[in-house]
């Protein structure tokens, strides 16, 4: 609680009253962390100083009297950063049952954002206003799935176009979402239906979350075999829908594409020098994670699950789709299955843990491919099972872990203690393998940087405006760690460990893990998007814009060959010569302007009324030269 009393008024009050000053009581902050080293965000170096948090929120930094806090965390000689988000988390599944979501907690994380993959609540204001009802451990925003609205609106029968009503129809559910306060869109495009819909398709509804301020992320069509064509899909997405791309999970998952890494993130660069803002998000491991579909190729899930069963009752469709399983294991580099593990199966736990290859060896005593696809396909009719699969290669990891623009995200959900599922390690570790792992031991990036990765780049990238940085007036959002300490415990065979090293996380100036134990605080907070349109009614064309930019240019040019000049650095000759070549772009310039019908009025004004009629100062100033 903060007590809206200037330090003055306390000490008269102290004084005036013998009482000893700054008590529990007349305690200006809820609580201080004293001597730590902030690495703030920003990627700058620590710095020491002691925080102040009131009221949930950061309200001084410098040197504070412990006597001015209710409560103190001594920090000297650990990090203090702001909490870690997470910009690629599934939490629907599991927030409710386990709302203190400490599997993320523990590992540092403050805030996630859900919704990925194409797939969040439908009905977004309900769902964040549920969930937040009885408290939640981190922050939560939410991206509103493709999937889930292509679903919605399109019945049962996806694999084409939607019809015009059916996509007016996913529009509004964008449009709903977005004021509901979703940060953006999301597609997962290997997965039913989203794998049906056209580039031009998610373009429309990409426009619709663009017009809020949203961002576009996406898990790609594919992440191996046709790695550039999917990058190239993402960009084109941005460029058409003028909306900024969060390409999700970005790897390699071909054994037979390794290394093209180098070629994807050259295309993710390429897009930012041309001005489409792309950034990228990555957990820190050499295998994925999902359901045992993606073994199949798309056709057999065509029309759903009655369709499906249909098929793997009918003995040729069946062969044919074995062949299919056999061909696209061959076709990524694998001989065999084993690169496929089950995670979870619920029909026989005893599989959980174990691959393909050796769970047929072991119940079946073959070897062949062909027998571990059968295992797969009976997998898959006993109901399906999710699946961690190794198919990456530490170099590609780390080449994208290099980027100044990859962010640290789990792919992960909430974790529950009582189910016999075997996780992907990731939603234990990730944070933390980071900077043990990949900081400290690996050394691929620095501890500043990689931390700035996972705060403030996901902050400025969702637009969570408070967080992500350590300055008064933003979220009280930390997490108190020990450098040389920190690494994750949790393996493929282990995956529910907690990881090391990280003693403190603050949510909202609340402690939500204190001494390395979390507690049960549920001091998370929805964080909705702006929810407002983007104004667009007035907008400056194209074409106007470019014309300003020309114009902005000549300026420039005109004014830095004269400081040139004065300086001696050209010569009179050189000076004329550089002028008349000036004068000509602006000639060039206004003949444009001429031509250009501007729907903005300033502009309009700006050309008409004053620019195109008023004497140009490069021929004040070559008249200036020719009268000398
Ligand atoms: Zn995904």
């Amino acid at each position: 609680m903060k007590i809206p009393v200037c330090l003055s008024v306390l000490i008269l009050l102290a004084t005036s009253f013998n009482l000893p000053a700054g008590g529990p009581a007349m305690a200006e902050f809820d609580l201080v962390i004293m001597g730590g080293r902030i690495v703030d965000g920003t990627g700058n170096p620590w710095y020491e100083a002691d925080i102040g948090i009131s009221d949930g929120k950061i309200v001084e930094i410098g040197r504070i009297d412990p006597q001015r806090a209710n409560e103190v965390i001594y920090a000297q000689g650990l990090i203090v950063s702001p909490g870690f988000i997470d910009v690629h988390t599934h939490i629907e599944s599991g927030i409710e049952k386990n709302p203190n979501a400490e599997n993320f907690l523990m590992m540092g994380v403050t805030s996630v954002i859900t919704g990925n993959c194409g797939s969040s609540a439908l009905n977004l204001d309900e769902w964040l206003t549920r969930i937040s009802g009885p408290g939640i451990g981190v922050n939560v925003a939410s991206l509103v799935g493709h999937n889930t609205i292509r679903r919605e609106a399109m019945g049962g029968d996806f694999n084409r176009p939607p019809r015009p009503d059916e996509l007016d129809r996913m529009k509004e559910l964008v449009d709903r979402a977005m004021r509901a306060g979703a940060v953006g869109l999301s597609t997962g495009l290997e997965y039913v239906p989203g794998m049906w819909a056209t580039t031009d398709e998610i373009a429309e509804l990409a426009r619709v979350a663009a017009s809020y301020g949203g961002v576009y992320a996406t898990h790609m069509r594919d992440e191996g075999e046709f790695i550039e064509k999917s990058v190239a899909e993402a960009i084109a997405i941005g460029e058409k829908a003028k909306i900024p791309v969060e390409i999700s999970h970005f790897k390699i998952s071909s054994k037979k594409r390794w290394g093209a890494s180098a070629a994807s993130i050259r295309m993710v660069e390429e897009a930012r020098e041309n001005g489409i803002q792309v950034t990228v998000d990555q957990y820190l491991y050499p295998a994925s994670s999902t359901g045992i579909g993606i073994l199949f190729t798309s056709w057999v899930f065509d029309g759903g699950r009655d369709k499906l069963e249909e098929r793997l009752r009918d003995a040729n469709t069946r062969d044919r789709i074995r062949r299919d399983v056999i061909e696209k294991a061959k076709a990524q580099g694998f001989n065999d299955l084993s690169f496929a593990y089950i995670a979870s199966y619920e029909s026989d736990p005893s599989f959980n843990g174990r691959n393909l290859a050796e769970i047929t060896l072991a119940k079946k005593g073959r070897k062949e491919i062909e027998a571990q696809a059968d295992l797969a396909i009976e997998i898959l009719q006993a109901g399906g099972a999710s699946m961690i699969l190794r198919k990456m290669s530490d170099e590609d990891v780390e080449r994208i872990f290099r980027q100044p623009f990859t962010m640290v995200a789990s792919d992960a959900g909430v974790m529950s203690w009582d189910d016999k599922s075997v996780p992907h390690p990731r939603g234990f570790g990730n944070n933390a393998r980071a900077l043990g792992l990949y900081v400290r031991e690996k050394k691929i990036v620095s501890l500043p940087e990689a931390i700035r990765r996972m705060t403030s780049l996901p902050a400025q990238t969702f637009r969570l405006w408070d967080r992500g940085l350590i300055r008064p007036g933003m979220a009280a959002d930390l997490v108190i760690f020990d450098e040389n300490a920190v690494r994750d415990l949790a393996t493929f065979e282990k995956p529910k460990t907690f990881p090391v090293g990280i003693d403190y996380v603050i949510v909202n100036g609340r402690k939500a893990v204190e001494r390395s134990q979390y507690s049960h605080t549920n001091a998370g907070v929805i964080l909705r998007g702006s929810a407002k349109k983007v104004e667009s009614a007035n907008e400056v064309t194209a074409a106007e814009r470019a014309l300003r930019v020309r114009d902005e240019r000549i300026f420039t040019r005109f004014n830095m060959l004269k400081r040139e000049k004065e300086a001696g650095l050209i010569n009179a000759d050189r000076y004329i010569a550089a002028l008349r070549a000036l004068r000509e772009d602006e000639m060039k310039l206004f003949e444009d302007a001429k031509n250009v019908r501007f729907n903005n009025m300033t502009e309009h004004e700006y050309w008409h009324r004053s620019r195109l009629k008023s004497l140009s100062l490069i021929i004040q100033e070559l008249q200036m030269i020719e009268r000398k």
